[in-house]
């Protein structure tokens, strides 16, 4: 799966990091960077009073946008790697502890783990069988 992070340059380096946090917990889908024609994932960042969000099938597609003020309050690196998991398949389980990366904002801004757990990287490598 490519990724393109040339339209999100302060989040460069925490988009290369949430994509080895990934590659190195799913075993059927590897996430490679290729800026520019080719990159099938985008990234984005700026302003938004919606947040950061993913927008796409979660197949690999499509965008996400990283909003700079949810990154002031809420670890960046857990938002760069919950929305990735959203463009890998994964839906928001906010009601869920902080040792799930898809439970997101759900258990405040205290919370920073950006790894996903085992239940979720399975989940992932489910759905890229
Ligand atoms: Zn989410």
């Amino acid at each position: 799966m490519y990724y393109d992070d040339s339209q999100a340059p302060s989040f460069d380096s925490l988009i290369d990091q949430s994509a080895a946090i990934w590659n190195a917990r799913v075993a059927n889908v590897k996430l490679v960077e290729k800026d520019g024609a080719g990159g099938a994932l985008k990234y984005y960042e700026g302003n938004d009073t919606r947040g950061s969000y993913y927008y796409g099938r979660g197949q690999g597609d499509g965008y996400i946008f990283m909003d700079y003020a949810q990154a002031d309050v809420y670890a960046p690196l857990r938002i760069v790697a919950h929305e990735t998991g959203h463009a890998l398949g994964l839906p928001d389980r906010y009601t869920q502890p902080c040792s799930k990366l898809m439970s997101g904002g759900g258990p405040g801004p205290s919370c920073t783990n950006p790894y996903p757990d085992s239940v979720e990287a399975s989940e992932v490598d489910t759905l890229w069988r």
